[in-house]
C-alpha cells in the first residue's frame, strides 16, 4: 500500500475503531542493533540495524501513543485475569550487541521504557559476533572464486548473487550445529575463504559488566541460547544444553533468576517446536519469544509468544502497530 493511503487510513481513526473491538493483546517488538550509522556494519550485521535517530523517534512514538510495559508486566497483564488496555507494547532486543547498552539504553531511559535484552552467552563470554555475522562477513569479503561446502559441492563466488547463495547455503548447514561443532564449521569456512573474523568482532558484543548495568537500570536480561543455533534442528541433549547452560551462566553473572528466553532464527524453518517449548518449561523459563509474526494474546502459550519486526521508520512502525492492534496481519 502507498504511503499516502496508509496516512489517510491512520488519520481516519478506522484502525483504532477496529482495535477497540478486539481482545486483550500486546505487541512485542523485536530489535537487534541500533547505531548512529547502520551502513558501517552492513558486511557483518546485514539489515538488522536501526539508525539511532529512527530508533529514538520510534521510542518517542511508543511512549506517546501506546502503553509501553516490561516483559514481566506483560506476563501479569496478558496471562492475568484483569481488565486490559489494548495497546500494550514490549521492547525486546536479540543477540546482545554492545550498542544495545551504548546507544539504545540511553534513549530508552530518557523516554522511560523498560526493555528486555536477550543475550547469546557464548558471544558475550568470547567477545565475538554471532555466527551468521561471521559467515556473512566471510562470503562478502573473500577474494576466493569458489567455496567447497562440507558435502564437497563447489559454489562459485564471482558475482554478488553467487556469494549470497553460497552464504545462505552455509547458514542452512551451520544452523543445525551448536557448540564446538558449530565453531569448527565456521573456522573451516573462514580459513577456506581466507577472511578471518571481522576486526570489529571484539567490541561489538556486550560485556557481563554491561549486562549488570542494564539490570541496574531496570531492564530485563534474558537468554538467546549459548551459540545461536536453530533449536528445532538440534538433538535433544544439545537443545537442553543451550537452554540450561545459558540460563545458568547469566544467573551467575546477574545473581538473579533468568526467566525469559528468545528463540534464534538464523536459517531454516521452523525455529521452535512443541518439544523445545516443553524443554524450555522444564528448564525453568516462564516465557519464550519467537520470530513468528503477530500480537501476543491472552490464552497464547507464553513459551512461544509471537513478536513484530519493526520497520526502519517511525511512520512504518505506527502503521505496523495500528494495523496489528486492528487485527490485520503484520
Ligand atoms: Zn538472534
Amino acid at each position: 500500500m502507498r504511503d499516502w493511503a496508509k496516512r489517510t487510513i491512520l488519520n481516519s481513526g478506522v484502525l483504532r475503531l477496529a482495535a477497540g473491538l478486539r481482545g486483550p493483546s500486546a505487541a512485542i517488538l523485536m530489535y537487534h542493533s541500533v547505531l548512529p550509522d547502520p551502513s558501517l556494519r552492513v558486511d557483518s550485521l546485514g539489515g538488522i540495524v536501526h539508525s539511532e535517530s529512527a530508533f529514538r523517534a520510534q521510542m518517542e512514538l511508543v511512549a506517546r501513543e501506546f502503553r509501553p510495559i516490561s516483559l514481566d508486566q506483560a506476563v501479569q497483564q496478558v496471562c492475568g485475569g484483569g481488565a486490559l488496555s489494548k495497546r500494550y507494547v514490549v521492547i525486546t532486543f536479540d543477540d546482545g550487541y554492545a550498542d544495545n547498552y551504548e546507544v539504545a539504553m540511553p534513549v530508552l531511559d530518557q523516554v522511560g521504557i523498560p526493555a528486555t535484552f536477550y543475550v547469546t552467552v557464548d558471544c558475550v563470554e568470547n567477545r565475538r559476533l554471532p555466527w551468521p555475522s561471521r559467515l556473512r562477513f566471510a562470503f562478502r569479503n573473500t577474494k576466493r572464486s569458489v567455496w567447497t561446502d562440507p558435502l564437497a559441492k563447489i559454489w562459485p563466488l564471482n558475482h554478488p548473487d553467487e556469494r549470497e547463495q553460497a552464504f545462505l547455503t552455509s547458514c542452512d548447514m551451520c544452523c543445525r550445529l551448536s557448540g564446538a561443532a558449530q565453531e569448527t564449521f565456521i573456522k573451516r569456512a573462514e580459513q577456506e575463504l581466507e577472511t578471518g573474523i571481522p576486526s570489529e568482532s571484539g567490541f561489538l558484543m556486550m560485556s557481563y559488566d554491561q549486562l549488570r548495568a542494564l539490570s541496574r537500570h531496570g531492564h530485563t536480561v534474558g537468554s538467546h541460547t549459548m551459540t545461536h543455533p536453530n533449536m528445532a534442528y538440534l538433538m535433544e541433549d544439545e537443545a537442553r544444553h543451550e537452554l540450561a547452560e545459558s540460563k545458568r551462566k547469566l544467573e551467575l553473572c546477574l545473581e538473579a533468576p533468568i526467566r525469559h528466553f528468545s528463540y534464534p532464527c538464523p536459517a531454516l524453518s521452523p525455529h521452535w517446536s512443541a518439544k523445545t517449548v516443553e524443554q524450555s518449561r522444564a528448564v525453568g523459563y516462564e516465557t519464550g519469544v519467537t520470530t513468528d509474526s503477530g500480537l501476543t494474546r491472552r490464552g497464547d502459550n507464553p513459551l512461544c509468544w509471537k513478536r513484530i519486526r519493526p520497520t526502519k521508520t517511525v511512520e512504518g512502525l505506527r502503521w505496523n502497530l495500528e494495523s496489528a492492534f486492528a487485527g490485520r496481519a503484520v
